[in-house]
């Protein structure tokens, strides 16, 4: 059956086009995952019970995109992924151009031309058999890919999108977790979603103990006033879009600043935007029960967004993926 394009989204805002069939009918092309130098079907792909990762949230990761069959400032994601794993102590035991081969092969043999890659490293499982000691473990590389993910919904953002500030879950803080090491102790993000999806919001910001505005699940937040662009400097992962969207901004001559941001400041703001690599540049037109520029994305907002996409195709900033198929 036709199923119909959304035409109101000639803006770019659905970019990379979801519906796009992204690899020929094949056994990797729902995703696949790089196991110990072996690349197979992602549903075949597990790691052992007992390993720190699952059992201690031991882990660290991080996400590039794929887009129209390259990878996007991959160098940046990787050298990241390396600041995580020193933060952690943990050695995912390849060479750098090791990371990147994987990816490369491993996105290559899935076909998919816009992906949501992961590279992941957890502690492992103790050499010493019952060993409480950290050092005692083979850290653990590995990697899979799916079809590209939009963190929030392109259809969703095209109706407008909505956040909930959270008042009863306060991000963990970062004296106890450093929220630069990208992780998966996601119990402050999950129990806000709970709280913002029954009010019937799509997402939740989270605050820091001092009311000031962090991060969400998955993104940074900007907002936007008077003309200005600002972000949270503190509790946040520093995003590699959120790098991206300041370059923009920079290059647009649009004035910004990291700054600390109240909750009040965001309920204050012309306009408010998510920033994460799975999605881009993503404008909400509702945060609590303020409704931002007329109850549509707001004017920068949307021209950082088309040139957002515009970017991940400039060729100094890709890394070609060479297809099998
Ligand atoms: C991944 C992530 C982001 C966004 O980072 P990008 O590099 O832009 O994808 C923001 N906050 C958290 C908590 C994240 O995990």
């Amino acid at each position: 059956m036709f199923k119909q394009q959304n035409h109101s989204n000639s803006n770019d805002l659905n970019k990379p086009p979801s519906l796009e069939k992204n690899s020929k009918d094949s056994s990797l092309g729902s995703g696949a995952a790089w196991m110990r130098g072996k690349i197979v079907p992602i549903s075949e792909a597990s790691i052992p019970v007992n390993d720190w990762g699952l059992v201690r949230s031991d882990i660290t990761y991080d996400v590039v995109p794929v887009i129209n069959g390259g990878f996007f400032r991959l160098s940046d994601y990787i050298e990241r992924f390396y600041v995580s794993m020193d933060g952690l102590k943990l050695d995912p035991r390849l060479g750098e151009n090791g990371i990147e081969t994987a990816l490369l092969e491993m996105v290559g043999a899935s076909g998919l031309r816009n992906s949501y890659v992961t590279m992941v490293c957890s502690r492992g499982i103790p050499t010493v058999p019952g060993s409480r000691d950290p050092r005692e473990c083979e850290n653990y590389f590995y990697a899979w890919c799916v079809p590209y993910i939009h963190v929030i919904k392109p259809e969703v953002i095209a109706r407008g999108a909505s956040a909930l500030i959270s008042d009863s879950v306060k991000r963990i803080d970062e004296s106890s977790f450093d929220p630069t090491i990208k992780n998966y102790h996601w119990g402050d993000f999950t129990r806000g979603l709970y709280e913002a999806k029954e009010q019937n919001y799509d997402t939740v910001f989270l605050v820091d103990h001092k009311d000031c505005v962090t991060e969400g699940p998955g993104f940074n937040i900007f907002v936007v006033k008077d003309g200005k662009l600002m972000t949270p400097i503190k509790g946040v992962l520093h995003g590699i879009t959120r790098r991206t969207v300041l370059e923009i901004a920079e290059s647009l001559n649009i004035e910004t600043e990291i700054r600390k941001i109240t909750k009040q400041e965001v309920l204050d703001a012309d306009e408010v935007f998510v920033s994460t690599s799975a999605g881009g540049v993503m404008p909400l037109v509702r945060v609590n029960s303020t409704i931002f520029s007329n109850n549509k994305p707001g004017h920068i907002s949307k021209k950082i967004r088309k040139k957002y996409w515009e970017w991940t195709e400039l060729s100094c900033y890709r890394t070609l993926i060479n297809y099998s198929d």
